[in-house]
């Protein structure tokens, strides 16, 4: 080992696996080379390691998982023992991790790998946060990419800090490792939460790449529920939008009772059931909206409060 090997520290590749059998041995290649890269540099200790996290996956990805780690140390694996998601996969990944630092990436390799180099070049520099960053998402699907920047969008609107293009692609030094875990919260969205936990931060730039095979797991329909999930676990605008619409609806509300009575007093009223039903139909409509999103809220407190476990482990190897 070169020159500064006792300053290397061990690196976990956290990796959320579901239903992604069709790429794993493909990805566990990849990542095995990567990894043994860094070891070879002296950047990362030996003892270094990727473990995969099953998310409950129906297909084989388990019994792949097992086999790469019998026959290699470099492979570790935790299966779960139902689909809870990738941000609580990653969740369970960032708990079984001892010592060190460590690396989320999703299986599909849709993030190269080697701005890893990058990654630990600025951990060893002293950072305990760095993030990737998707420069360039061409290779994505146009459904992808404009979901996505409206996604980026949206939660800018709504005042949740986040770092754009930044999926889960970072590096967690230990003590941001740990800050991270001391947040409890049921609805977990960790793209909020690490750029709270503070310390020394970096980013690396990267292409994003096609998946690999497989397909997206994230349907418009996750995605959608990932961004309630931010919003209303990190900000409170949507409330006070509804009471700035209170207010405009209200003012409005005025100029039209005055309009009535002048209206009443010096012309001659027409009596209009379509202008009554457009108003009845437009106010209950609001009221029912802003009913749905104070109740957005509601069901968050509800799922915090009873502090279900957000996943079970059942097997680790
Ligand atoms: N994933 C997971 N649990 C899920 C959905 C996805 O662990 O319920 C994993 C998936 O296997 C992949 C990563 O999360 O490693 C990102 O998913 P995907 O590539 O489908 O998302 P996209 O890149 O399309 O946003
Ligand atoms: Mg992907």
């Amino acid at each position: 080992m070169p020159e500064g090997a006792e300053l290397a520290e061990t690196l976990t590749l956290i990796v959320p696996c579901y239903n992604e059998q069709p790429i794993l041995l493909q990805s566990a290649h990849v990542l095995e080379k990567q990894l043994q890269a860094l070891i070879k540099a002296g950047l990362v200790a030996q003892q270094s390691k990727i473990l995969f996290v099953d998310d409950g996956s129906t297909d084989q990805t388990w019994a792949v998982i097992a086999d790469l780690a019998a026959r290699s140390s470099s492979f570790s694996g935790v299966k779960l023992s139902r689909n809870v998601g990738h941000q609580n996969a990653l969740l369970a990944g960032l708990m079984a991790v001892q010592v060190g630092a460590c690396i989320t990436i999703d299986a599909d390799l849709q993030d190269p790998v080697d701005v890893m180099n990058d990654m630990v070049a600025h951990y060893r520099g002293g950072c305990q946060v760095v993030y990737g960053i998707r420069q360039d998402r061409t290779s994505d699907t146009f459904f992808k990419r404009t979901t996505a920047r409206f996604f980026y969008r949206f939660m800018t609107i709504m005042g949740v800090e986040s770092i754009e293009n930044h999926a889960d692609y970072r590096l967690l030094g230990p003590k941001a490792r740990k800050a991270v875990l001391s947040f409890t919260e049921e609805n977990l969205y960790l793209r909020g939460i690490v750029p709270l936990v503070g310390f020394q931060t970096a980013s690396v730039y990267y292409t994003r790449a096609p998946r690999v095979g497989g397909k997206s797991k994230y349907t418009l329909l996750r995605m959608v529920a990932l961004a309630l999930r931010g919003v209303t676990s990190f900000s409170v605008v949507p409330l006070r939008m509804i009471a700035l619409l209170g207010v405009s609806v209200f003012l409005l509300g005025l100029l039209s009772m005055v309009w009535s009575v002048v209206d009443k007093l010096f012309f001659q009223p027409a009596v209009g059931w379509a202008s009554l039903n457009a108003v009845i139909c437009l106010i209950g409509g609001l009221q029912m909206l802003a009913l749905g999103i104070v109740g957005e809220y509601i069901g968050c407190i509800y799922t915090e409060v009873k502090r279900r476990p957000r996943f079970f482990v059942e097997q680790t190897l």
